[in-house]
């Protein structure tokens, strides 16, 4: 079942939103060459925590162990922080984040590179950002969830990229995963119609090679089948009379 929230409801996401997105500026000048994932985690933790009544979602979450999921290269999600997972140069590394606050969570993922990278990983995360906000562009009345995933595999395709079909976007609020699926392909006009007051993460994961996945044995990371690189950008958006809104923004 789709969770409608009030509008006072959305204010108190976008303050949680707020949070997150200051927790990704804060961790982003620390992404250099030899610090580990698990002190990125622990920077994305204390900062969380040091905002009154603010939680990191992930931490405990179906029994995750971080606070953060931090993929690095060919994985795609849900890494685990580990002291032995250093970032090198020319690495691209995604940091995805939750906050539960005032009774809610949003979920905001970015990709940033290492160092200097490789002309194509550059490229590789441009079109990824561009197809989470063509993605977002298409939230709005009127349009159904087919039309968010239509967008951002016709940004992607274009690209010569490939989407991953595995994984998918989702509804977001007083559960982190909540009703309707968002996939990142589709086509316009099927699905769930979008209605005021929806909350969606959308969040397109994109590979430089095929769209295969597979899980590593530690029963978490998910990488490409092929060990080509991935990049994963996500908001939490909500959807509004005047258009779609991020929530998981300083602005
Ligand atoms: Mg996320
Ligand atoms: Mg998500």
């Amino acid at each position: 079942m789709i969770q409608i929230k009030s509008p006072r409801e959305l204010e108190t996401m976008a303050a949680g939103g707020r949070i997150l997105a200051a927790t990704h500026q804060h961790v982003k000048p620390a992404i250099q060459p030899g610090i580990s994932t698990l002190e990125l985690d622990a920077m994305v933790e204390s900062f969380i925590r040091s905002h009154a009544g603010a939680t990191p979602s992930f931490k405990g979450l179906y029994g995750f162990p971080g606070s953060a999921c931090i993929s690095i290269n060919e994985e795609i999600v849900h890494g685990i922080p580990s002291p032995k997972r250093i970032l090198a140069e020319g690495d691209i590394v995604t940091v995805d984040i939750g906050v539960y606050y005032g009774g809610f969570h949003t979920d905001s993922a970015w990709t940033y590179a290492v160092g200097r990278i490789l002309p194509e990983t550059q490229r590789l995360m441009d079109v990824t950002e561009a197809s989470l906000y063509a993605g977002i562009r298409q939230a709005v009345l009127g349009n159904h969830i087919g039309d968010i995933g239509a967008a951002v595999e016709e940004v992607v395709a274009q690209a010569r990229f490939t989407v991953v079909r595995d994984l998918v976007g989702h509804g977001v609020g007083a559960n982190m995963h909540e009703d309707p699926q968002v996939p990142n392909h589709g086509k316009p006009k099927r699905g769930p119609k979008l209605q005021v007051g929806m909350t969606l993460a959308i969040e397109p994961m994109v590979n430089a090679g095929g769209a295969a996945t597979r899980t590593l044995s530690d029963k978490w990371t998910i990488v490409t089948l092929d060990g080509a690189m991935s990049a994963h950008f996500e908001h939490t958006v909500a959807i509004t009379a005047e258009g779609p809104r991020i929530l998981t923004t300083l602005s």
